[in-house]
């Protein structure tokens, strides 16, 4: 079954991790795919690495280097992706930085630093795509990419989850806002997913005194998930897949839980 057939998406934070697997099986499914993110070496390489699975599905796979906080830098990734695909219909935000501190040492550089990418990032991002579906006179789908730390406030990553409760506001706000123009906004909220940002977090747990040793937060993690394990990124993308297509058509406004029965709101 291809649910995004003829679709033309662009993924943020495509360069690994989750926007890598959401926007690989985007390609699986049959969508047109630009890969974007600020590693410009990575995110080639990565597109590169694509370009079989995409002739598989029968769309196309480019690439944009974007820093998602930079408005001019969006607008040309939206106008690459247009240029290469012909329209836009689905625009993942969904790069995003952690950088663990413990409450009382957090600064404003922490603060400014998480918020700037996590939430202004996204803002911009939206605001850019919902511009182009606007001029293109068709519907379009914006999907945030929010967290378990949008719906509880965790030790140690005060700012992530002000910046990831932030994306939820958006989400909301977005939804209204832009349901007149035929825009639907949604987003997904990962649990513990192993990629290169936990690994970083595992780290920096144990650099702030917060885990004793590498490994033991994402145990301690996973000792709370219903499913008894993390995710993988490809736990998410089922979900992704159905939020990018026709299926979800009448859901707006919404965040969908994919963590595993880690918190149950
Ligand atoms: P990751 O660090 O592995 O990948 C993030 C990607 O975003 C990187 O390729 C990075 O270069 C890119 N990026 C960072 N800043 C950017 C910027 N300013 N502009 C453009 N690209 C930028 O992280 P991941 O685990 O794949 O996380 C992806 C998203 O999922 C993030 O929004 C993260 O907060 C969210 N999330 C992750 C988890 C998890 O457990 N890994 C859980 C919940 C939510």
């Amino acid at each position: 079954m291809a649910r995004v057939s003829g679709r033309s998406c662009i993924v943020t934070g495509a360069a690994r991790g989750i926007g890598r697997a959401i926007a690989e099986a985007l390609l699986d499914e049959g969508a047109d795919v630009c890969f974007a993110d600020i590693d410009g070496d990575l995110v080639a390489r990565t597109a590169q690495d694509n370009a079989d699975r995409a002739r598989r599905g029968g769309g196309k796979v480019t690439h944009a280097v974007v820093d998602v906080t930079r408005r001019a830098e969006v607008r040309a990734m939206i106008d690459h992706a247009v240029a290469a695909f012909g329209k836009l219909d689905v625009k993942f935000n969904n790069a995003g930085v952690n950088k663990p501190m413990n409450f009382l040492d957090v600064t404003e550089e922490n603060w400014r630093f998480i918020m700037e990418v996590n939430g202004l990032g996204c803002l911009i991002g939206m605001q850019e795509a919902a511009q182009q579906f606007i001029r293109q006179g068709t519907p379009g789908k914006i999907i945030n990419t929010a967290s378990v730390a949008s719906r509880q406030g965790f030790d140690n990553v005060a700012p992530y989850c002000a910046s990831k409760w932030g994306v939820v506001s958006l989400t909301q706000s977005g939804a209204r806002d832009l349901a007149r123009h035929d825009i639907t906004v949604t987003g997904f909220a990962p649990g513990v997913v192993a990629t290169e940002m936990w690994e970083q977090v595992d780290q920096d747990l144990v650099a702030i005194g917060a885990a004793a040793q590498p490994g033991q937060a994402m145990q301690d993690f996973s000792a709370g998930i219903l499913r008894g394990r993390v995710a993988t990124p490809q736990d998410i993308t089922g979900t992704t897949t159905f939020l990018a297509s026709k299926d979800s058509d009448y859901m707006t406004g919404q965040i969908v839980m994919i963590d595993g029965g880690m918190v149950l709101v």
